[in-house]
C-alpha cells in the first residue's frame, strides 16, 4: 500500500475510513448486537453545518474548521486513531462475515474518491489514485455495479479514475451517469441524474465571486465542481482561517439558497436541495433494479463527513462494519478472490 497510506496519515482522527455494508435482511446475527458497529462521525468531530457552527463568534467557526481538519502529525491523533483500530477491526477480519451475508445477493459497490481511492494531497488536482487500486476497482467492477461517489465535479473524478464501467456520481451525488460501457445485465448506462440543474448559472456565478473574494488569501483554492463548490485551505495558514470564513460567508449572504457544510480542510457550497450522497445511492439501487430489494448488499465506502449521509440510508436498511482506508484495495482484491471462487465452484 502507498498511497493509501498517506490517507491514513492525514485521517489520523480515523474516523478515517469506514465501511458500512447493509443488507435488506434484517435477522442476520452480522448486524444489530454485532461488535462491529460503529458510530461513525462523533458530532464534535464534524459539526452538522458551519451555520450551527457559526452561531458565535468567529472563534466558534475556526474551531469548527479545525475540527474537521485533524494535522499529520498529532500525537493525540495518533492515540485517538490507535483506539480506534482497537474498538472497530478492519473488515478484512471479518470479511468472512460479510461475504455471508452477500451470498445470494447482488453485491453493489459505492466509493467515495478522495481520501478513499487517493491520498489526500496538499494539492487537490493531483490527488492521483494508484496503479494497483485503479486495477483493484477495475476488477471489482467485472463482478459488481460499482460507482464512484464523489464532492468533485463528474469529470474530473472521471479523469482520475479513467473506468468507463463503472457508474459516477459526481457533484455530491448530483451529477449521475451509468458506464459507457455495459457490463451488467442489470445496469443502465444511459442513467442520467441532475437534480439541481436550474442552479448551474448560480453556481458559475458564486464561483466567480468566491474566486474574486478569497484572492488575497495565500492558498486559498476555489474548486468548481459544476453543482457545488469548494474552497480549500488545506495550504492557508491557520491565522488566515477566521479571514477565509468571513469572505466566504459575506459572498453566501445574498445566496440564501445555497448552503455551507464542511469536510476535511475544505468548505463546501451547495443548493439547499434535498439531495446528498445518501439520495444518490437511493437512485443508483433503484437504476440497477433494487429499490426494495431484499437480494442487494451495498457496500459503502467513504471517509469523510459528507459519506454520513451515504451510511445513514445503508443504516436504515442494516448496519455497519469499520474498515481502516489502508484497507480498501485489500478488501476490493479479496472481493473478487471470493466471487471467482464462488463461480468456480458452480
Ligand atoms: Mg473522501
Amino acid at each position: 500500500m502507498t498511497n493509501s497510506n498517506v490517507a491514513v496519515s492525514d485521517t489520523q482522527s480515523a474516523i478515517a475510513m469506514a465501511i458500512t455494508a447493509a443488507t435488506a435482511v434484517n435477522n442476520s446475527s452480522l448486524f444489530s448486537p454485532s461488535p462491529y458497529n460503529i458510530t461513525l462521525f462523533s458530532r464534535n468531530k464534524f459539526p452538522k453545518s458551519i451555520e450551527a457552527a457559526t452561531a458565535g463568534k468567529n472563534t466558534v467557526w475556526v474551531d469548527a474548521m479545525r475540527a474537521s481538519s485533524p494535522t499529520r502529525s498529532s500525537s493525540e491523533n495518533n492515540q485517538e486513531k490507535k483506539d480506534w483500530i482497537m474498538k472497530h477491526p478492519s473488515a478484512l477480519g471479518v470479511f468472512e462475515e460479510i461475504m455471508s451475508a452477500a451470498k445470494m445477493k447482488q453485491v453493489v459497490i459505492f466509493l467515495d474518491y478522495d481520501g478513499t481511492l487517493s491520498p489526500i494531497v496538499e494539492n487537490p488536482d493531483q490527488a492521483y489514485m494508484a496503479p494497483e487500486m485503479r486495477e483493484a476497482v477495475k476488477n471489482v467492477a467485472k463482478y459488481f455495479p460499482t460507482a464512484i461517489v464523489s464532492g468533485r465535479c463528474r469529470a474530473k473524478v472521471y479523469n482520475f479514475v479513467r473506468l468507463s464501467e463503472l457508474y459516477y456520481a459526481g457533484s455530491h451525488g448530483m451529477d449521475i451517469k451509468g458506464p459507457s460501457s455495459r457490463k451488467h445485465k442489470k445496469g443502465n448506462q444511459n442513467v442520467l441524474c441532475q437534480p439541481a440543474k436550474e442552479f448551474l448559472p448560480m453556481m458559475t456565478e458564486v464561483y466567480e465571486l468566491l474566486l474574486e473574494k478569497t484572492k488575497g488569501i495565500i492558498g486559498a483554492n476555489v474548486e468548481n465542481n459544476k453543482f457545488c463548490l469548494s474552497v480549500h485551505f488545506r495550504r492557508v495558514e491557520e491565522e488566515s482561517w477566521s479571514d477565509l470564513a468571513d469572505r466566504v460567508k459575506s459572498v453566501l449572504k445574498d445566496y440564501p439558497k445555497l448552503r455551507l457544510t464542511q469536510g476535511r480542510k475544505v468548505l463546501e457550497i451547495r443548493p439547499t436541495i434535498k439531495w446528498d450522497k445518501g439520495k444518490a445511492i437511493e437512485f443508483l439501487l433503484e437504476s440497477l433494479g433494487y429499490a426494495n430489494s431484499k437480494d442487494v448488499l451495498p457496500v459503502y465506502i467513504g471517509d469523510d463527513k459528507t459519506d454520513e449521509d451515504a451510511f445513514k440510508v445503508l443504516r436504515e436498511r442494516g448496519q455497519g462494519f469499520g474498515i481502516l482506508v489502508s484497507k480498501v484495495m485489500n478488501f476490493l482484491q479479496r472481493l473478487v478472490t471470493w466471487k471467482r471462487s464462488i463461480m468456480r465452484s458452480h
